[in-house]
């Protein structure tokens, strides 16, 4: 769950002054509606008695503050902050598991306009609780923990007592009310509101007011109308008006009753017994079950050290920063003129856990065919920080020094290059797995690649992909895209990681495709396009690679720079989209169903096409990157061209 911090737009307000001032305002909304609205209907209390002879400072109105304070704030904050650390994560994981990340009504709601999200909620939500009520009245043990609420008394019947209610009724209301809301999507607007209306209505509901309201008590439910859910002589057959802020359920499904008088007493049989203040009536229940503590001071420091982990767990600590350097100092040059949305990053670590299952949706709106393959800057920003997440940087060293996106590891193109004769051929499956585990990457770790326009990214997914079996994503656009959204860097060399335990499995029929692998698939595949993805000058030969043997291209190949499938090379190192993909490589003869061969000087720029294919759908079986590339053919007595 959210903090309000996070949700005003207030890290891109122009002016410090009001971020001081308007993020803990944003944090605190909740508190700081209940402390306004208590302090209204307190006033109407004062100047429109019902019961005149009632004293609004009464005993035990300590005791009701205490509740007020501790449901009303600090135990919702540590309630949030337990879902959010232990339930929430578990729950996306065990989605995931199962395969349910595309579950049909996930967020379902969050594309409705605001005004019905908050309609749906108060009208659910309400109905719902009304049933919960009903629960804990009918089912006795439930009742244990409700009779804290209806321990109230002649005298006491006021805009307080709406807080008081045991910590297992938050629990339970909690629960269902709000997980399913937020399974939903919907927004923290919507949620808030029904929070702040609902306290609107319930202290009204128990306030010493002669308040009917007239016709509309068919619809909202009212203090004449509530003070007969507290009536002493109701048991659980009998009682009446469950409703919490609407009283319709109850005029629906015969439980109304609305008096002109209030009841002659209040409470329940056996309230003259039970315990009256805030310590001794929360461990009420648990009292059947465990030594009876009578000790006020034992009860205050088992409740005080509650509220503190409250606070410790959920707290806003006045602003947050910016972006989460993940225990990294920033790098010298951080990205300016831009801000990352305001949304862009999770608030703990346990929520970009959850975030990690959006990882290539994008990629799928966009229509590409391996969009598991593909993350998005913004998919990623909300990921940071993700504990199973690692982000690999394949830049080399000084460019990694003077900015990376935050937590990266850097692994350069030499670490997955075999020492071969023929410069840039990929390691064994054995040499990756040791890599990968020098990284620190683990069994069920997500692994992002990155680069900042060059093609090493592809060439890395391809490598572990063909020769480990290993699956990993690539950041589209790059650093570049990354910083072009307004996000941070890091700067220096980056944190230490402990070593991982990855194990890379299935691997391809023949991993290492050098020329005669890469030559018997072409004789295989009649009609096989081969793709010369370097630049123009070493395709016709002008120039010669300074890691080539000779100059020159394959004889049949046609040319296609590599960088073509970048939708901008000076600026935008996306992707292009699949139509224009389609387009470009239908210009270079080869169609929907072509089996394609790529190459370059070591298979770096061609694994870069090659991604491009395969994110149209073509067929791993009918592609192959030549692993050797002219590095290795232009060592060989073979013909070249022109
Ligand atoms: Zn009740």
């Amino acid at each position: 769950m959210r903090s309000g911090s996070d949700v005003f737009g207030l890290v891109r307000c122009p002016s410090a002054r009001y971020v001081v001032w308007l993020a803990p305002m944003a944090a605190y909304l909740y508190p700081i509606s209940l402390a306004a609205l208590s302090g209204f209907v307190f006033a109407l209390e004062r100047f429109f008695p019902w019961r005149p002879g009632q004293k609004q400072l009464r005993p035990k109105l300590w005791s009701d503050f205490i509740y007020l304070v501790f449901n009303g704030h600090f135990l919702g904050l540590l309630l949030a902050g337990l879902a959010s650390t232990w339930i929430l994560p578990h729950v996306d994981r065990w989605l995931a598991a199962e395969g349910l990340t595309d579950a049909v009504y996930r967020n379902a709601a969050a594309q409705w306009p605001l005004w019905l999200q908050i309609i749906v909620a108060l009208v659910v939500v309400d109905f719902i609780q009304w049933c919960v009520h009903n629960l804990l009245h009918r089912i006795p043990l439930f009742w244990e923990f409700h009779k804290a609420h209806h321990s109230v008394k002649d005298g006491e019947m006021d805009w307080i007592v709406s807080f008081r209610f045991s910590w297992l009724e938050v629990i339970v209301y909690k629960s269902v009310l709000y997980l399913p809301l937020v399974f939903f999507g919907f927004r923290w607007e919507a949620l808030m509101f029904h929070a702040i209306f609902g306290t609107l209505i319930g202290h009204l509901n128990h306030a010493n007011l002669n308040l009917g309201h007239g016709p509309w008590r068919y619809v909202l439910n009212s203090p004449r109308m509530h003070i007969w859910h507290h009536d002493y002589e109701g048991d659980a057959k009998t009682t009446v008006n469950f409703g919490i802020i609407f009283s319709s359920w109850d005029w629906i499904f015969g439980t109304a009753k609305m008096p002109p008088e209030p009841p002659a007493r209040l409470g329940f049989d056996g309230v003259e017994t039970f315990p009256d203040n805030f310590f001794s009536q929360e461990i009420w229940p648990l009292e059947r079950v465990m030594p009876r503590v009578h000790s006020t001071v034992v009860w205050s420091v088992i409740g005080a050290l509650v509220m503190a982990a409250a606070w410790y767990l959920r707290e806003p600590h006045g602003v947050r920063p910016e972006t989460p350097m993940l225990g990294e100092v920033a790098a010298a040059s951080q990205p300016s003129g831009v801000f990352p949305p305001t949304d862009a990053y999770s608030p703990d670590p346990a929520e970009a856990e959850t975030a990690l299952v959006h990882f290539g949706k994008q990629a799928h709106a966009d229509g590409y065919a391996d969009h598991e393959s593909m993350v998005s800057v913004a998919e990623l920003a909300k990921a940071l920080g993700a504990p199973t997440l690692v982000v690999l940087d394949v830049r080399p060293e000084k460019r990694f020094t003077l900015g990376h996106i935050p937590g990266a590891r850097r692994l350069y193109r030499g670490e997955y290059s075999s020492g071969d004769e023929v410069p840039g051929l990929s390691r064994t499956r054995g040499e990756l797995e040791q890599l990968l585990r020098g990284y620190g990457v683990l069994k069920d770790n997500t692994v992002l690649i990155y680069g900042d326009g060059g093609p090493e990214p592809y060439r890395l997914w391809w490598t572990l992909r063909t020769v480990a079996g290993f699956h990993t994503r690539v950041l589209d656009g790059g650093l570049q895209a990354w910083k072009a959204a307004g996000h941070h860097v890091a700067g220096g060399e980056g944190l230490a990681v402990a070593a991982g335990d990855v194990t890379v499995s299935g691997a391809a029929a023949t991993p290492i495709q050098r020329w005669p692998e890469t030559s018997a698939f072409i004789t295989e595949h009649p009609g096989a396009k081969l793709l010369d993805t370097r630049s123009e000058i070493e395709f016709d030969g002008t120039e010669q690679h300074p890691k080539a043997g000779r100059a020159g291209h394959i004889p049949g190949a046609a040319h296609l720079d590599w960088a073509d499938v970048l939708r901008d090379k000076e600026g935008d190192h996306r992707l292009k989209p699949p139509n224009e993909l389609s387009d470009l490589f239908a210009r270079h003869g080869v169609e929907e169903n072509t089996p394609v061969v790529t190459y370059c000087q070591s298979g770096t720029r061609s694994a870069a096409v090659y991604f491009a294919l395969y994110q149209l759908g073509f067929d791993a079986n009918d592609m192959l990157n030549y692993d050797g590339s002219w590095a290795e053919y232009s060592r060989l007595d073979l013909p070249v061209e022109p």
